[in-house]
Parts: C-alpha cells; sequence; structure tokens
C-alpha cells in the first residue's frame, strides 16, 4: 500500500506547482451593475481566469502596509495607503492596501457612463504613503533605511511588474535619509461603459444587449461590441501594461524596447500607439495556440463583431513590463493558412471604437 503512496504523492505536487497562476480576483463591493447581468459578469470571470492563467509570476502575499523601521532608540515608519478611481462613479478612493493572498490581485469592477465611444477604462490604481517618527536625529537615516527595505520586501511582492516609485527625502535634525519606496501589483480597477448611445444616460437593458455581446461562450454578432475582450484589455492596463513603471521605461515615443516583444515581432521601432499607452492600432501577432493570427488584445480600438483572445505579442509586453507567462508553442505549418483566414476577416472592419 504504501509503494503506491508515494507516486500519488509525487504527482499531486507536480499538479500543483504546474497549475500555478496569478489568481486575479474581482471584487464587486463598488458595484451596481453585475449583480444583475450574470452574463457580463461570467464574461468578466472567465476573461481574469484566462489572463490568470496565462501568468506564470509566483506574488509574495500581501498582509501589511505599515513598515516600522528601528535604529538604536529611533523609529521611522511608512503607512501607505492605496487609491483606485470607483469604476462606478470614477470618484478616487483611497484604502489601506489591499490585503492579498500569495498569487492573488483584487481589481475593483464595475460599470458606468464613460463619454463618447469609449467602452471601458482600466487602472492600476496608485499608492502614497506617509513617514512618521521619533527617536534621535543621528539615528534617523538607519531608522528610515530598516523602514524602506521592509516596505520594499512586502509591497514588491517578490516578482511581476514594478508599477510605482517613490522617491524623496527626510531631514531630521540635518540628517537626510533618501528613499526609494517601490510598489508592485497591488490592485486595480475597471469600467465599462453603459451609456453607448452617448445620450448621458444610463441605457436600458434592451439598449445594453442590442450594444453588448456579454455572452463570452456564443460568437459575437457583426452589429456588437464583445463585452470579454474588452475585459482581457482592461484587465491588462490594471497589471500594467500602459502604467507600470515597468511599461514606461520601455517606451521611447513610438519605440518600444522590451527585448521578449522585439525577439517575437522582430522590432519594436514604431509599434506604440501615440497616446504611448498601447501598442498601436492593427498590430497583429499569432494566438497562444501558435496557429491563428489575430489583432492583439491590446490595440487601442475593438471592432464590432469581434471578439480577441490573447495573442503572444500581448503575453511578450506583459514579460517585458516583469511578468512571467506561460511558454509559447513553435509555431506550426498550419499558422500560413489560418492566418490567410484571419487576413480576410479583418477586412471586415467597419466600426472601430476606442478602449482605454
Ligand atoms: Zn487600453
Amino acid at each position: 500500500m504504501k509503494k503506491l503512496l508515494l507516486p500519488a504523492l509525487a504527482s499531486l505536487a507536480l499538479f500543483h506547482s504546474s497549475a500555478h497562476g496569478v489568481m486575479i480576483v474581482m471584487d464587486y463591493s463598488n458595484d451596481t451593475f453585475f449583480a444583475g447581468n450574470t452574463a457580463a459578469r461570467n464574461a468578466l470571470e472567465a476573461a481574469a481566469a484566462d489572463l490568470g492563467a496565462a501568468l506564470t509570476t509566483t506574488l509574495a502575499a500581501v498582509d501589511a502596509d505599515v513598515f516600522a523601521g528601528v535604529n538604536g532608540s529611533t523609529s521611522a515608519t511608512f503607512d501607505w495607503l492605496y487609491t483606485y478611481p470607483n469604476p462606478t462613479t470614477g470618484a478616487t478612493v483611497t484604502i489601506e492596501v489591499p490585503r492579498a493572498a500569495a498569487n492573488e490581485v483584487r481589481i475593483f469592477a464595475g460599470a458606468r457612463k464613460l463619454t463618447g465611444n469609449t467602452l471601458g477604462i482600466g487602472s492600476s490604481g496608485g499608492a502614497g504613503f506617509g513617514l512618521a517618527g521619533s527617536g534621535f536625529a543621528n539615528q534617523w537615516i538607519g531608522a528610515v533605511d530598516a523602514a524602506e527595505a521592509m516596505s520594499n520586501a512586502e509591497l514588491n511582492r517578490g516578482g511581476g511588474p514594478l508599477m510605482g516609485i517613490l522617491s524623496g527625502s527626510s531631514n531630521f535634525g540635518g540628517f537626510v535619509a533618501e528613499y526609494d519606496l517601490q510598489y508592485g501589483a497591488l490592485g486595480g480597477s475597471i469600467s465599462f461603459d453603459l451609456d453607448t448611445d452617448n445620450d448621458n444616460d444610463i441605457d436600458s437593458n434592451a439598449e445594453l444587449n442590442n450594444f453588448w455581446q456579454f455572452d463570452h461562450t456564443t460568437a459575437v454578432p457583426f452589429s456588437k461590441f464583445d463585452f470579454y475582450s474588452v475585459a482581457l484589455h482592461e484587465l491588462m492596463h490594471a497589471l500594467g501594461i500602459g502604467q507600470a513603471v515597468g511599461w514606461d521605461s520601455n517606451v521611447l515615443g513610438t519605440n518600444w524596447l522590451g527585448a521578449e516583444t522585439i525577439a517575437l515581432n522582430g522590432t519594436g521601432t514604431g509599434i506604440i500607439a501615440p497616446d504611448g499607452a498601447h501598442p498601436k492600432d492593427n498590430l497583429t501577432s499569432l494566438l497562444l495556440n501558435g496557429l491563428t493570427s489575430q489583432e492583439v488584445v491590446m490595440s487601442p480600438s475593438l471592432t464590432n463583431g469581434e471578439r480577441r483572445l490573447l495573442t503572444q505579442l500581448d503575453l511578450a509586453l506583459m514579460r517585458d513590463i516583469g511578468w512571467d507567462t506561460v511558454a509559447i508553442p513553435e509555431p506550426t505549418t498550419t499558422v500560413s493558412v489560418l492566418g490567410g483566414l484571419a487576413c480576410l476577416l479583418a477586412r471586415r472592419r467597419r466600426r472601430e471604437l476606442p478602449v482605454h
């Protein structure tokens, strides 16, 4: 009997190690829309699961946002807050840094009237801190250094993108303590348009159902915009595309400097949109199956009748900003055939709406 148990345990352990992914937890505490629209919620949850499964970074838990460093009789304390746009109102919300289990990122979801043709908005939020202390001036620098080290160890999450850096200095009695406080993926916020006819009123359910393809399990009719595709796009913004320090450091005008994307695409020159926060319109890449070509999820606009799945280039951008992702399979000879079909489909492009 023991002989049977050992291999069973070994394979169980292997299964767990290969099943790692990032758990993108949708938080509906600000929401007034998804509770009444199961199909939209299912599409959002599916996008979160699909994106999370493609990310293999190990994130440390976040269970503190106050970090007190001690040096002799002196203490210095960084006390953090996290801010994000309320997805239902757009107003800035300030809270304690969301506590997160290992490999977990919390994204606040909602919907509201978005101006113009915008389909959705995604944000990684922001963070700020207060610094307080007590003790002796000549011990101040050491105390701040200790608090800085604790803060960076916790809020960088041990992996993933660098989302923000707050640098500065604090003068205590002539002793100047300098700090570089870094934080990683702490959370995010995404919102979807509920005023699709731009009459400054929330659309009726009938209007919303005519505009949005909520059901992610059925094909997108030519007349509709795919909710799943927008969800995937906004979630990737919340996880750093167009927002992280690791994004900004790779953008030079319309050029992308990240090695992963350049290796995949052949060049980074001219592939960034004028807004500096997206790859350019109409950029295509193979899907993760290596078979089908498609306009990338992070394109600044979405075409009616189109469902976008994660492409290899979307994941290369994620790697360039600091995420680890699933391996991409080698392309096969089927590529050219299916790529041709995708090109034909792209010619049906009729109406593009921006995603932000
Ligand atoms: Zn966008």
